[in-house]
């Protein structure tokens, strides 16, 4: 969860505000990772009912036959700050985040910005939050 000041916009702690002394906030749940291609600019939604890329709903999306059934889960961590972890799974293609290479079984955080490459495709990633 996060808290955005109602007023100024910053992110606070629920309270008070530090920046412009306001109480209220609003408050943001992560409810999974968005996907967006770089050339299609098409959009994949990875969250909590659906968390495993690949299979034919992405591969119909992206008109692509390569793609297994499961290349890499998307994992919402909400212990101490809302983070998305990224574990690879024993897909067909090689998984790269920000360049570097993800085997199966290997899990890492992954944040606003960041890219993700799965055969040919390169993806930015957002945080998809959700306000209650
Ligand atoms: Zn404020």
């Amino acid at each position: 969860m996060k808290y955005i000041c109602k007023i100024c916009g910053k992110e606070g702690d629920g309270k008070r505000c530090v920046e412009c002394g306001s109480e209220e906030f609003r408050i943001l749940s992560l409810i999974g990772l968005k996907l967006i291609e770089e050339k299609s600019r098409i959009t994949v939604l990875l969250g909590k009912s659906k968390r495993i890329f690949g299979g034919a709903v992405v591969n119909r999306l992206l008109g692509i036959k390569d793609i297994g059934d499961g290349e890499f889960e998307v994992q919402i961590d909400e212990n101490v700050n809302s983070i998305v972890l990224i574990r690879g799974l024993n897909g067909k293609n090689k998984i790269k985040i920000n360049g570097i290479s993800l085997s199966p079984g290997e899990k890492i955080e992954v944040k606003d910005g960041d890219t993700l490459e799965v055969s040919d495709f390169q993806f930015h990633l957002e945080y998809n939050w959700y306000e209650k």
